[in-house]
């Protein structure tokens, strides 16, 4: 029987960069996908004959060094595009242009004030970078070099002076709405600013804690925070991954449901010795490393029976449901927006910020949003094998939709949020509608049947203060590693979260090859 030095489970970017560091140091590594193809999220799907999209369908924080260490480059990745402008859309059609470094149609005040806004997040946002790509260790831990790190932190605060460390402090926990209204009197450039904070958790405008943070960390990509679709689109990442990890010797195994994670006793306690797959195969490794989410990887794999009851009622307590749909339109033709000469771009539906707090607010008893906020992207404008030639694919997200709704999902519901979707985009096109082929919405529940997400949330768990940095997923399996021997974590649920990014990935790699 072959026997592996590591199996990963699930195909996701993470565990695709995670496989790529092992093999690269030497050794044997099978990742085991449930789905045809490996990509996780990222993966590109046919939605409608001749259509395919990408629930994550842009890129902005997939790092820099990961992609030049693996030299995806020559196997084809090329990120050198610009950043995706951000729109604000406006009914009167005096819409608000975010580009990195400049904004358009706000007062003179306003994007002078965005200058200021820029300069400090920017600040703030590099010196927390360094720390995205680094474990965080646990609070009691004599090792010197994870002291080291504690130390590194602190002193990148310090020495950004006193005043800014002042700031830094004040800001990151602020409401997202007090920030803005600190700095800016438009309500549209507000609320777009607003966005990337909020987008993925279950926070809004008005909400504390960390949605500052959340924002500083999407602030670490090359494009500041902004999107950008590589040439070839999101595809070739995952392609470029897959023939890297390919030439350094990593086996593929697709379509094969990872049903358990086969424990046994050690000397050392529990260990991980390897999978049994949904056709009963039992494949064998030195260690397993999951790169699904913590709930499935504890609860549904390992097997509550087989960690401590307090470890189990922790992780089943992580709060990972998720708040944003994915909407996709196959389109006959590029539809026009009012006002707009170019869709190339990020196109935002959220006028205020109160309408994102309004429509977060139906959410959290449960309904989904009766006025639903939206981002949107035209993929096929950078990438135009995404459709038939001439034919076009509109890309979505939608908050706030819960993965819990209650009474349940229905197909009439999925039709009324479909309508109402679709209403909300036609106020800023008038055309849209008649240039509609076919409609898909997958609700954080349909992501989570189609990708086995549990909850189907954006980062695989909240990115809240509580379940962030040595407290990803949680305190006892924080650093990649977990309560049983031999058994790793790399995926987006452990420290620094989600987004296609490789962090976690990485970092998981790292702890493993130390
Ligand atoms: C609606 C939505 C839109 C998003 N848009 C963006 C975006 O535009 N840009 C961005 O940067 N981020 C985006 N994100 C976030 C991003 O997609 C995720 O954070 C990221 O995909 C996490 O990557 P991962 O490799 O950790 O896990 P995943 O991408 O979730 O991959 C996990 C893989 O494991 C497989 N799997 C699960 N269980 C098993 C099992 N038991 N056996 C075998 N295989 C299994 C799954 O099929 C999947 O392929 C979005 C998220 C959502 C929900």
């Amino acid at each position: 029987m072959k026997s592996y030095d590591s199996i990963i489970i699930g195909g996701g970017h993470n565990a695709l960069v995670c496989a790529n560091y092992l093999a690269k140091s030497g050794q044997k590594v099978l990742i085991i996908e449930a789905l045809k193809k490996f990509g996780g999220l990222a993966v590109d799907r046919e939605f409608f004959p001749g259509f395919r999209a990408n629930t994550a369908s842009a890129l902005n924080q997939f790092s820099e060094k990961i992609a030049s260490d693996l030299n995806l480059s020559s196997h084809g990745f090329n990120s050198k595009t610009d950043a995706l402008k951000n729109i604000a859309l406006d009914l009167s059609q005096n819409h608000v242009y975010i580009n990195e470094d400049s904004v358009i149609g706000v007062s003179e005040t306003d994007a002078q004030n965005f200058n200021q806004y820029k300069s400090l997040l920017k600040k703030f946002a590099d010196v927390l970078k360094p720390f995205w790509l680094k474990s965080i260790p646990r609070l009691k831990n004599e090792n010197i070099k994870d002291l080291l790190t504690f130390v590194e932190i602190g002193l990148k605060i310090r020495l950004m002076g006193k005043e800014d460390m002042r700031e830094f402090l004040r800001v990151f926990s602020l409401p997202t709405r007090d920030l803005m209204d600190e700095f800016f009197d438009s309500d549209l450039l507000k609320a777009a600013l607003s966005w990337d904070a909020l987008i993925g958790s279950s926070q809004a405008p008005r909400s504390p804690n960390n949605s500052i943070l959340t924002l500083l960390y999407r602030m670490s990509g090359k494009h500041q925070g902004h999107y950008y679709i590589p040439n070839g689109g999101i595809d070739s990442l995952i392609d470029a991954l897959v023939s890297s990890a390919e030439e350094a010797g990593v086996e593929f195994m697709s379509e094969t449901l990872v049903k358990e994670i086969i424990i046994e006793n050690s000397q050392n306690g529990l260990k991980a010795i390897g999978v049994k797959t949904h056709n009963s195969e039992e494949i064998k490794a030195d260690r397993i490393i999951s790169g699904v989410d913590p709930k499935q990887t504890f609860i549904n794999l390992v097997g509550a029976h087989n960690t401590e009851i307090e470890f189990s009622n922790r992780i089943n307590r992580l709060r990972s449901n998720g708040y944003v749909a994915k909407f996709n339109l196959a389109l006959s033709s590029l539809p026009s927006f009012m006002g707009l000469d170019s869709l190339r771009g990020r196109m935002l539906i959220a006028p205020t910020m109160d309408s994102i707090e309004f429509a977060w607010d139906d959410t959290k008893y449960g309904d989904y949003s009766q006025n639903p906020v939206l981002d949107m992207i035209v993929p096929t404008l950078f990438n135009p094998s995404m459709a038939p030639e001439g034919k076009h694919i509109l890309s979505a997200n939608i908050m706030y939709i819960p993965y819990q709704k209650k009474g349940g999902w229905s197909e009439e519901d999925k039709n009324e949020l479909t309508e109402k979707i679709i209403d909300t985009i036609s106020q800023y096109s008038t055309n849209i509608r008649d240039n509609i082929l076919h409609s898909e919405l997958l609700t954080p529940l349909d992501l989570e049947t189609e990708f086995n997400l549990t909850g189907g949330h954006w980062h695989h768990g909240e990115l809240a203060l509580d379940q962030m940095l040595m407290m990803r997923p949680t305190y006892e399996a924080a650093q990649y590693r977990t309560p049983i021997d031999k058994l790793y974590l790399c995926s987006a649920g452990c420290h620094p979260g989600g987004g296609i990014m490789g962090a976690a990935g990485y970092n998981a790699a790292k702890e493993i090859i130390k």
